[in-house]
């Protein structure tokens, strides 16, 4: 069986019924040209992606990762995604993946060619990277300053912050100035002294019995992970809460986790120059329901 799967779509109107889904995408050797040089030159990263797990042949939270699509086109006044063909080409890959192991699978959809007929749209899914040895031992980070205020969403709504667009180069050279620091990862913070959110993940923190994540203002994407985790702590008699967390609450926390859809809960081990005690058995708890189907 094939370890990728990369299937070209043709984006259907939102409210489209009629045709087909299956006449609408097609599957590509995702090592063969397929996109027009024009796509990726001229469309400025103006596009939005999603990217979920398919653990043990089950897609993770197929509706609330395409209700984030539906969300980030909303902000990015990109055409509102027809979700049952997105659902439709998730189905499709992953009845072509391997039954068993843990794949990431991403889905974009951009403004496409400039001045071209239609937005672009793609799925792509291939092995996840083995995160099994961060889940156990955990990870260091550093604090970094996102250069914006944590009310920046609404005084600047054009910096698209709670979409999850294509322009991650940001994110990604946060990171690499995390691993100059010597760490593992980042954890970015406001201009004005709040925790926002890692560059790929969502922070939780936990002091005493209470869990607590940054409150969803627009300034930082609303994970799907710590949205599914606090249902399952609810669920469990624990508490959560949203709130605006100032970066002093990183210091007093018992616990610090980064939570993303494909390595999942990692937790801080170190943050800045600060050792931070791990309950191995929480991360993993966390990580045995994460790693469960889940919808
Ligand atoms: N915040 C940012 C900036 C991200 O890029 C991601 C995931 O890539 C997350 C949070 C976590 O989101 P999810 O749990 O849906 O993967």
């Amino acid at each position: 069986m094939p370890e990728t799967v990369t299937l070209l779509i043709a984006p259907l109107a939102a409210d489209d019924t009629a045709t087909p889904l299956s006449s609408t995408f097609r599957e590509v050797d995702a090592s063969e040209p397929a996109l027009r040089v024009g796509e990726l030159s001229t469309q400025r990263g103006d596009g939005i992606f999603e990217t979920l797990a398919v653990v043990d042949g089950h897609a993770q939270e197929v509706g609330p990762h395409l209700e984030r699509l539906r969300n980030s086109a909303e902000i990015c006044e990109l055409p509102a995604p027809n979700l049952a063909q997105w659902r439709a080409a998730i189905d499709t890959a992953v009845a072509a993946l391997p039954a068993t192991g843990e794949f990431a699978l991403k889905l974009v959809l951009s403004r496409g060619v400039e001045h071209g007929p239609a937005p672009t749209a793609w799925l792509a899914a291939s092995p996840a990277a083995d995160f099994r040895g961060v889940r156990e031992r955990g990870i260091s980070a550093v604090t970094l300053d996102r250069g914006l205020a944590h009310d920046a969403a609404a005084r600047a709504p054009w910096l698209l912050l709670g979409a999850k667009t294509l322009s991650y180069a940001t994110n990604m050279a946060a990171l690499r100035e995390a691993h100059r620091r010597g760490a593992d990862d980042a954890v970015f913070v406001s201009s004005d002294g709040y925790v926002m959110e890692g560059p790929t993940s969502s922070v939780i923190l936990r002091h005493g019995e209470v869990y607590s994540t940054p409150a969803p203002s627009g300034a930082i994407l609303h994970g799907t992970t710590q949205l599914s985790l606090f249902e399952h702590l609810e669920a469990t008699g624990r508490r959560t809460e949203y709130r605006d967390i100032p970066v002093a609450d990183l210091a007093t926390a018992d616990a610090i986790w980064l939570v993303s859809s494909v390595r999942l809960a990692v937790a801080v081990t170190r943050l800045d120059d600060r050792d931070i005690a791990v309950d191995a058995d929480e991360t993993n708890g966390f990580n045995v329901y994460l790693l469960s189907p889940r919808d």
